[in-house]
Parts: structure tokens; C-alpha cells; sequence
């Protein structure tokens, strides 16, 4: 299963990419979570992306195709993969066509979580996740059992807490859902075109959605 999740910030892009690599074993490949890894890792590639970051805008395609094809040459990803935020714009796209040739790993499918902007506010906004384990809860509509603690780990006292990144929140919001309208929902067309893309309502509870999505990955 070689899948490609396309949608807005807040769009749950993570969360079901999370669900579908824990019951299939598929690992889930997240730009972003990649990127935060070397910013938190203060290696040289974070600290060039690090400013973009914060600013919600995107970091520069050749950094980001780096990690991308450093990730997708490990072994686990051999049977498959879920990339979650990436491509993000048309070049990215056709740099991952190029990538996908190369290693003999064509798409599957590219899932649409389609959802309106104003709900996804709300969701950015709300957002929380472990620091060490990456588990997404939100505070207003999937809160973690555990309250301001992650519930993925043994020991509910010192269970981690859970943190907000620093780019959902209110200021930085508005700038990534602009760069997302104008960089990446071209991205739309570019896999309906290839008679790729499946769309889903993405504005449901995360189990529905997940069935849906099921349905869409053809598994
Ligand atoms: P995400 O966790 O996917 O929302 O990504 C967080 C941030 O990382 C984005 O706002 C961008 O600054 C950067 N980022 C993630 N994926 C990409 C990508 N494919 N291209 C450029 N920048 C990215």
C-alpha cells in the first residue's frame, strides 16, 4: 500500500496516517514530523528550516525531497508507505514522480481529507501531542484520557505531557492555511488529473473517517 495524503493543516491527515501504520504496519512518512525532528536535533538541515517553520511557510523543496528520499530508502519502507504532508506544491509533485520512477515504487492512491477552513481552525488550535511517541489529541474533541498526559505510555503520573506546537498557534495559523490554498491545493488537480485521487469528508468523528479512508486505501 503506497498511499499519498493530501489536505489542509488540522485536516487529520496525521491522525489516520497514525491509525492506518498501527493496524497495518505501514510506516507513516511526515514531512513535518521529520523536519521538527532535525530542528529538535539542532543538525544543520534544522537549523536552515527552522525559520520557515515558524513562520508557517514552506521550507525549501531541496531540504525537504532530502529527507524524503533518505526516509523512503529504509527498509521498512519497502512494503509500503503513508506520506503525510508531502508533496505540499506542483514541483515537490513531480520531484516525487521522479523519486517514485527511480526506486520502482509507484502511488496507489492519493487520499483528499477534505474539510472546511472554518473547522479548521478549531482543530489547529485545539491540537496537542507527545513529545515522545508524536500521539495527536485534541483538547476540544479527542482529549487524551489522561488529561494534559499522553495515554500511550505505561504509568498514567509520568506518562509525558503533552505539548502545543509552536506553529499552531493563532498568528501562525492563518499563514499556513493561505500557503495551502495557494501552494498546495493545486495538488488537487494534479492527481485527479492522473486518475489518483479519492476524496473523503474528513469533517466526521475519527472512527468514520477512518472507514472511509480504509475504503479509499483500498484496504
Ligand atoms: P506539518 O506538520 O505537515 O503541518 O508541517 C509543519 C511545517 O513543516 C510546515 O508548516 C512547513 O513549514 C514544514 N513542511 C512540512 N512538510 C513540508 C513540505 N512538504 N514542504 C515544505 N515544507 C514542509
Amino acid at each position: 500500500m503506497r498511499l499519498v495524503l493530501l489536505g489542509a493543516p488540522g485536516s487529520g491527515k496525521g491522525t489516520q496516517a497514525q491509525r492506518l501504520r498501527d493496524d497495518k504496519g505501514i510506516p507513516q512518512v511526515s514531512s513535518g514530523d521529520l523536519l521538527r525532528d532535525a530542528v529538535a536535533r539542532g543538525t544543520e538541515l534544522g537549523k536552515r528550516a527552522k525559520a520557515a517553520m515558524d513562520a508557517g511557510e514552506l521550507v525549501s523543496d531541496e531540504i525537504v525531497l532530502g529527507l524524503i528520499r533518505e526516509r523512503l530508502s529504509r527498509p521498512d519502507a519497502a512494503k509500503g508507505f503513508i506520506l503525510d504532508g508531502y508533496p505540499r506544491n506542483v514541483a515537490q509533485a513531480a520531484a516525487l514522480d521522479r523519486l517514485l520512477v527511480d526506486i520502482g515504487q509507484p502511488v496507489d492512491a492519493v487520499v483528499l481529507m477534505d474539510v472546511d477552513t472554518k473547522v479548521l481552525f478549531q482543530r489547529l488550535t485545539g491540537r496537542r501531542s507527545c513529545p515522545e511517541c508524536g500521539k495527536v489529541f485534541n483538547i476540544y474533541s479527542s482529549p487524551s484520557p489522561r488529561g494534559d498526559r499522553c495515554d500511550n505510555h505505561p504509568g498514567a503520573a509520568e506518562a509525558p505531557l503533552l505539548v502545543q506546537r509552536a506553529d499552531d498557534r493563532e498568528d501562525v495559523i492563518g499563514n499556513r492555511l493561505k500557503v495551502y490554498e495557494s501552494q498546495t491545493r493545486p495538488l488537487v488537480e494534479h492527481y485527479r488529473a492522473r486518475g489518483l485521487l479519492k476524496v473523503l469528508n474528513a469533517d466526521q468523528s475519527v472512527e468514520r473517517v477512518y472507514a472511509e479512508f480504509l475504503k479509499a486505501a483500498g484496504g
